[in-house]
């Protein structure tokens, strides 16, 4: 099944935003915790209840300022405490996935880096499992060189972990200044369900800058693939406009399946 949607509220407040999409036939909503885990879990359940009743499948997206890889301790257990706040929340709020940008390399070699991730990862997972939560850590594609994050090292991380990942398709182009739909999907195989993100962006040598508004003409080339693979993917839009991008995408698949 496609499911397509936003990355945040686009300031309305969850229920305004949640009514919204449920009238316009979108299905998915990335709850954003970029800047702290600033939600009560009566909110979170309020919250996930409204979801559930329109149908609406919800995400966590966890802090930016995350790096299990750090080489100061007392970062790493800052990250931890960041994803299991937010692993507390998804839980009342019934999300699928915590999404999280895992760590940088730090000029170290990345299978090192790989290696402390892996092991934070293990833990988490456990943590996870002992309080019964239903939820999936998803590490994300990133889209700079000096981030951990490419799509081997998390199809990686998934196989030794049995996490999930999350699919930035911008930042894939971003981080490789190319983006070849084939060798990623084929990639993505094995996968049942895709939990992706897309928009524009705009990057340099380096990776990333910044996202911008999500171009049809790149819609198209993604929706193309995904309808010919029969994909079941939830494609979450993280443009400065996601709400209206979100749209836009969901007009350029129905004018494809007609
Ligand atoms: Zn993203």
């Amino acid at each position: 099944m496609l499911k397509l949607g936003v990355a945040g509220t686009g300031g309305i407040g969850y229920s305004s935003c949640l009514k919204k999409l449920s009238k316009l036939g979108l299905k998915a909503m990335e709850v954003e915790f970029t800047y702290g885990v600033k939600m009560s879990d009566a909110a979170a359940r309020d919250i996930g209840s409204l979801a559930e009743s329109l149908e609406i499948s919800l995400s966590v997206h966890a802090p930016y300022y995350i790096n299990l890889a750090s080489k100061e301790p007392e970062k790493i257990t800052d990250s931890r405490k960041r994803i299991l706040d937010s692993c507390a929340k998804a839980h009342f709020l019934g999300a699928t996935h915590v999404v999280f940008h895992a760590g940088f390399y730090q000029e170290r070699d990345p299978d090192k880096v790989f290696k402390i991730i892996k092991a934070e990862v293990v833990e988490l997972i456990k943590t996870i499992r002992q309080n019964k939560w239903k939820l999936r850590l998803a590490p994300e594609t990133t889209g700079k060189r000096t981030q951990f994050g490419d799509i081997d090292e998390l199809l990686r991380l998934r196989k030794e972990t049995g996490c999930a990942l999350c699919v930035d398709f911008a930042h894939l182009l971003a981080r490789n200044g190319k983006l070849d739909y084939d060798e990623v999907f084929n990639k993505l195989k094995s996968l049942k369900h895709i939990h992706a993100h897309f928009s524009g962006i705009e990057f340099t040598a380096k990776g990333e800058r910044k996202h911008l508004l999500t171009e049809k003409k790149d819609i198209l080339v993604l929706a193309k693939h995904i309808l010919r693979r029969n994909l079941d993917i939830t494609i979450i839009n993280e443009s400065p406009d996601p709400l209206k991008d979100a749209l836009k995408t969901k007009k350029v698949f129905s004018s494809l399946k007609r």
